[in-house]
């Protein structure tokens, strides 16, 4: 090894865990993985391709919290182990056992809301043993497919562990593999290969876990060095995050970070550890190996300059970024760097908003507020009508900066509505359009006669009028079935364009708990044989819906059980 303090993950002082399926575990992804404005928290486990397999307690503790989604973990129980402070997360489940439903229930008749966060529940309430039951994987809540997602996180903090570290089972013996690098110039007069502009070099393996670019890059001023890469796990089809991304300019280590442990409060700077708008453009992460002004992630550890490597003289460099699984396994890619000074070309900065300030900027016709550190780097943010009018559009569309810039809190946007939307408000919201020129609901609410939202995007926004209120009709029966032999009711549900935003039901009046399923548009109502026993009668239920636009539908059926 080239290279000295060159540590990989460590185990959790214990092998005492065992895994929470019992069946042949294959991963699907792993910790800190880069997934769209987070990391990923946990790993993904295989469940067959199927929903209903046991979920185990990895060891003796308690249930500490339950919570029930249509979207994000779904069905989702949290499992306190008090004698490591650690809690483990089973996400997007199908069910849960039959002991831990019953207290839910309980809870959920009380609380009388279909979306729980049931937390403050007795450490001695619901003990679990280590390989007990808690219920059946599934693919509820944003889930692609079956499968479960687990999480360790420390039970203080409350940040995301890597439970590789956790499952020396799983250990195995891929290394990582580099397909490129890219070399950006980060301050003005700064340039590689003659311009200011991105460089992208791909990775050409030369053996034993060794990569080299095919050509020289010749560097100016400060520049950083981004790489694309994925991590495989022996046995398993899949691609999977990198563990560690060190990086060397000659002999000294400039930077490096490590996926072992992530605040929850940080998950979103992620998009400023990647090149965003690339990712934007073309899908394709790259992760910085170099450090924003405004990244206050704590996976880094030892960054030099942050990473930034700085060219005045005229010398021959070679940087070198060692990626690494949390294994063990290595692969590198060498990086030839010129140093050369570069003729000076004018570059057009009008560079308005730093990061450290808020920044505001308000028309007739628009407004627009970034709060301070909502940017990762000052920006030249701008304001500019949309070329064309989108089809939903009631009012002119803007751009708000770009789409491609990434936002780490929410930004005000606001749009004013003329004479003639101000004299009928209903159903007016603020919409996005999406990169795929999809209309997305964006919120609404008045400031004056601005139609305002707090957005996590900039692009192009609009005013759009919904008022079709949700519908809803009844899966697989209909009106005065008869549902003696049924343990539920299913419905399907939908929403043309703000979403649902409430919805609720009543048997014979009485309010009963439903399962919504975002992706799928369903609805569940179970029979609870405890709250309305069998008896033959005719009863009725009552859905009430309600959109983000305040349009309500309201569908009655009757049935006999
Ligand atoms: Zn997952």
């Amino acid at each position: 090894m080239a290279f000295s303090n060159h540590s990989f993950g460590q185990y959790a002082d214990s092998s005492k865990y065992i895994l929470p399926v019992d069946i042949n575990t294959i991963l699907v992804a792993n910790f800190g993985e880069l997934r769209p404005n987070h990391f990923h928290g946990g790993i993904d486990i295989k469940t067959e391709h199927v929903t209903g397999k046991n979920l185990l307690a990895i060891a003796d503790g308690y249930v500490s919290r339950i919570r029930k989604s249509p979207a994000g973990y779904g069905n989702v129980i949290y499992i306190t182990h008090p004698q490591d402070n650690i809690v483990a997360v089973y996400a997007h489940m199908l069910s849960f056992s039959k002991k831990i439903d019953s207290v839910l229930l309980d809870y959920q008749l009380q609380v009388k809301s279909n979306t729980i966060d049931y937390t403050d529940i007795p450490p001695q309430f619901l003990h679990v043993e280590q390989g007990e039951i808690i219920g059946l994987s599934g693919n509820s809540g944003s889930s692609t497919g079956p499968h479960l997602h687990f999480e360790i996180r420390d039970a203080i903090s409350e940040h995301a562990l890597n439970p590789l570290a956790f499952f020396p089972q799983l250990s195995e013996s891929s290394r990582p593999r580099i397909f490129g690098i890219a070399i950006t110039p980060l301050t003005e007069n700064s340039s590689i290969n003659g311009a200011h502009k991105t460089v992208f070099l791909k990775a050409i393996y030369t053996g034993n876990g060794s990569y080299k670019t095919s050509i020289p890059a010749t560097v100016y001023g400060a520049v950083g060095i981004s790489i694309t890469g994925r991590d495989y796990f022996t046995g398993s089809p899949h691609r999977f995050g990198i563990y560690s991304t060190e990086l060397y300019l000659d002999s000294i280590k400039m930077h490096q970070h490590t996926m072992d442990e992530i605040p929850f409060h940080e998950t979103r700077f992620l998009n400023s550890l990647i090149d965003y708008s690339h990712k934007y453009n073309t899908g394709i992460y790259y992760e910085k190996t170099y450090i924003d002004p405004n990244n206050r992630l704590s996976i880094y550890n030892n960054s030099v300059n942050n990473g930034i490597i700085i060219s005045k003289d005229s010398s021959r460099h070679r940087a070198t970024i060692i990626t690494s699984d949390f294994h063990g396994n290595t692969s590198e890619i060498t990086i030839p760097l010129i140093f050369e000074k570069c003729d000076t070309f004018s570059i057009d900065t009008t560079i308005n908003a730093l990061y450290w300030e808020d920044f505001q900027t308000k028309t007739d016709e628009y407004y627009l507020f970034i709060p301070k550190g909502t940017l990762y780097c000052n920006a030249a943010v701008k304001v500019v009508p949309l070329p064309y009018k989108p089809s939903r559009a009631e009012s002119k569309a803007y751009s708000f900066h770009n789409a491609n810039t990434p936002v780490h809190k929410t930004v005000t946007i606001g749009i004013k509505a003329d004479s003639t939307l101000l004299a009928n408000k209903d159903g007016l919201i603020l919409c996005r359009l999406s990169k795929g020129k999809r209309t997305i609901y964006a919120g609404g609410y008045w400031i004056g006669d601005f139609l305002c939202a707090e957005s996590k995007y900039f692009g192009d926004f609009f005013i759009a009028r919904d008022n079709t209120p949700p519908s809803i009709r009844p899966l697989y029966f209909r009106n005065n079935a008869n549902l003696r032999g049924r343990t539920s009711m299913r419905f399907r549900v939908a929403d043309n364009l703000s979403g649902i935003a409430q919805y609720n039901a009543f048997i014979d009046g009485k309010w009963t708990p439903i399962t919504y399923d975002k992706k799928y548009g369903t609805m569940d109502i179970e029979f609870i044989d405890r709250v309305q026993p069998i008896d033959g009668n005719k009863h009725t239920i009552r859905i009430v819906l309600l959109d983000n636009a305040g349009n309500r539908k309201e569908s009655q059926l009757t049935y006999y059980r």
